[in-house]
């Protein structure tokens, strides 16, 4: 059995030994801060700080620690940068007991995380945060190992990480120390007794049950429902293609879990808006509760949330006239408005939904109404959503989508005075590909780009297919040297994947060249953003492709890479 490479355990004690130990000081830190805030010292200047220091941890929580640990952080920057309390006002009792309740949280996890960290295996650390959690292990059945070698190294460039054992004796053993999400398994291998494919299905039948794909050089029927019998959930034909098996790794072990819903309640009683949150939080949304409803279009703004709970009778103003002007906001026409109110006259009921709302819950109502009546709205909103927002092929934002996306990340980083990065990247001789691999595989090719680009930007990031071939990506609060580095790292890994595209063994190398423009605080305006990206695209082409160029006047000069 190939354990995990001596290069992981490196990583895995670096992570252990050097990020652990400063994830739990940060926490510390933060709490001091907050501590200090409660005992009188609060200003504005404290808040920031203090929301700062939240956020910046909450990025790295993601990549070091467990999903308990970037959930709390991220609901502990949420609840800061959401606070109402004004200085000197300290925050009120609830807000202060609620923040504390999640400090105990954050302390417990990285304590627990800690003392089982030594079993676990930590992602590489980097300066990036990675999109998804990196636990993908795929436990890999393959006596040869060179091919063993060869399918660990591409599988790693899309974050799944391969324990290779070499005989189904192994399986167990390596499933019980590292739990797959997935198995993958030559179909030649199966002799003997194993050829019943009952007995196949059982041997390979681990804790947890993750799905099993077979690898095969048959294309026949035979083989095809020998594998069925054994309980393959796919079936690949050999040689594999690596594009193929992570699409279909992706798809079998869910791996880009959605983003949680968010959702924004106003409803003038704190206690009602407490209860709300607490049932729509227990079902893992994220929500931001306003007891002041004039506050909701910034909130809007800044939340982005999937739907909006609204109470019908508040002091200021009405539920309905709320919901009235929201919609008279173009970038408001198809957020979801569910009423929330004590009111059982339908007439008033239905007067509500002809301005604007979508639904009407009548209080009381349960967690599970409730639960589920803001799901299947979401649910909905999103298909609709992703059908005008998102590309066929690639799943990325469209070329509309993306360019709306740049503005308002303009005007964020505008307004916070943080910086903000974009990157064109624009597939090298892509035509050739097409014209001798055909168009599907070009496609494939696409495809193996945009879920690497997923899995290797932050979750922050947004990411578009901008023309046929050619990709923007959008980095907030990055500046230009750091996104060329990501970016170019990217370039880097992409350059090293075999692509199957023929129907001989021979795997193909693609590249990439991309353009960084970076607006930072003070530096050049947004609408020369997009050119000076593209120019620097433009520039890394005709310096002979496969490399970056960062945009002069990006924060710190030029820079340029290329293959070696
Ligand atoms: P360069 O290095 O200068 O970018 O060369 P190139 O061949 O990549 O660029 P060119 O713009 O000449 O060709 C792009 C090709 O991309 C042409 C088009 O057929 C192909 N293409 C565009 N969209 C798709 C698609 O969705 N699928 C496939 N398979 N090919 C596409
Ligand atoms: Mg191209
Ligand atoms: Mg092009």
């Amino acid at each position: 059995m190939t354990t995990p490479s001596s290069a992981t355990q490196k990583q895995r004690d670096v992570v252990h030994d050097g990020d652990m130990p400063q994830l739990r000081d940060r926490v510390r830190e933060l709490e001091a801060c907050w501590d200090r805030i409660c005992a009188g010292e609060w200003s504005w200047d404290h808040l920031a700080s203090l929301r700062d220091h939240a956020h910046t941890l909450a990025e790295s929580a993601s990549s070091l620690g467990t999903s308990t640990i970037s959930a709390t952080v991220q609901q502990l920057a949420q609840s800061l940068m959401h606070m109402e309390a004004i200085p000197p006002d300290a925050p009120a009792p609830k807000m202060r007991a609620d923040i504390d309740t999640l400090f105990t949280t954050l302390i417990a996890a990285v304590h627990a995380s800690e003392s089982e960290s030594h079993i676990r295996l930590l992602p590489a650390p980097s300066a990036v945060v990675e999109r998804a959690e990196r636990q993908s292990i795929v436990l890999t059945i393959e006596d040869d190992s060179t091919a063993a070698d060869h399918m660990t190294v591409q599988l790693e460039h899309f974050g799944y990480h391969a324990i290779v054992v070499s005989t189904l004796n192994g399986v167990a053993d390596a499933a019980r120390t590292h739990p797959p999400v997935a198995i993958v398994l030559d179909i030649l291998l199966p002799k003997g007794i194993l050829a019943d494919p009952q007995r196949m299905r059982e041997t390979i039948r681990v804790e947890g049950d993750p799905p099993v794909i077979f690898l095969s050089q048959r294309n026949d029927f035979e083989a095809r429902l020998w594998a069925v019998r054994a309980g393959g959930k796919a079936y690949l034909t050999k040689p594999v293609d690596i594009d193929r098996l992570v699409g279909v790794l992706d798809t079998l072990t869910g791996a880009f879990t959605p983003e949680p819903f968010r959702v924004l309640i106003v409803d003038d009683t704190r206690m009602m808006s407490t209860l709300y949150e607490a049932m729509l939080r227990d079902a893992g949304m994220l929500t931001v509760a306003l007891n002041n409803p004039t506050q909701v279009i910034q909130m809007l703004n800044e939340f982005q949330p999937d739907l909006l709970l609204l109470d019908m009778y508040m002091p200021t103003c009405t539920g309905t006239e709320v919901a009235t002007l929201i919609r008279q906001q173009a970038a408001f026409i198809s957020l979801p408005i569910v009423f929330l109110s004590g009111e059982q006259d339908r007439e008033h009921q239905l007067a509500a939904l002809n301005h604007g709302g979508d639904d009407f819950l009548t209080k009381p109502i349960t967690a599970a109404q409730l639960v589920s009546a803001v799901t299947s709205r979401i649910h909905r909103a999103r298909a609709m959503r992703a059908q005008l927002s998102q590309d066929g092929l690639t799943g990325l934002l469209t070329h509309v989508s993306i360019k709306e996306q740049v503005i308002r990340e303009m005007v964020r980083a505008q307004r916070y005075g943080t910086a903000l990065t974009l990157a064109m990247i624009d597939i090298d001789h892509f035509k050739r590909i097409n014209d001798t691999y055909g168009h599907a595989a070009g496609d494939r090719v696409l495809k193996g780009l945009s879920r690497l680009l997923h899995q290797r930007l932050r979750r922050s990031d947004s990411i578009g297919r901008y023309g046929g071939e050619e990709f923007l990506i959008i980095m907030p609060q990055t500046d230009g040297p750091t996104a060329f580095h990501v970016i170019d790292g990217i370039r880097v890994r992409f350059a090293t994947i075999g692509h199957q595209l023929g129907n001989d063994d021979k795997e193909t190398t693609v590249t990439f060249s991309g353009g960084v423009a970076c607006m930072c605080p003070g530096h050049h305006e947004g609408s020369v953003l997009l050119e000076a990206a593209d120019a620097a695209l433009y520039t890394a082409k005709h310096a002979g492709r496969n490399r970056i160029m960062l945009s002069e006047g990006s924060c710190d000069g030029n820079t340029s890479s290329h293959h070696r």
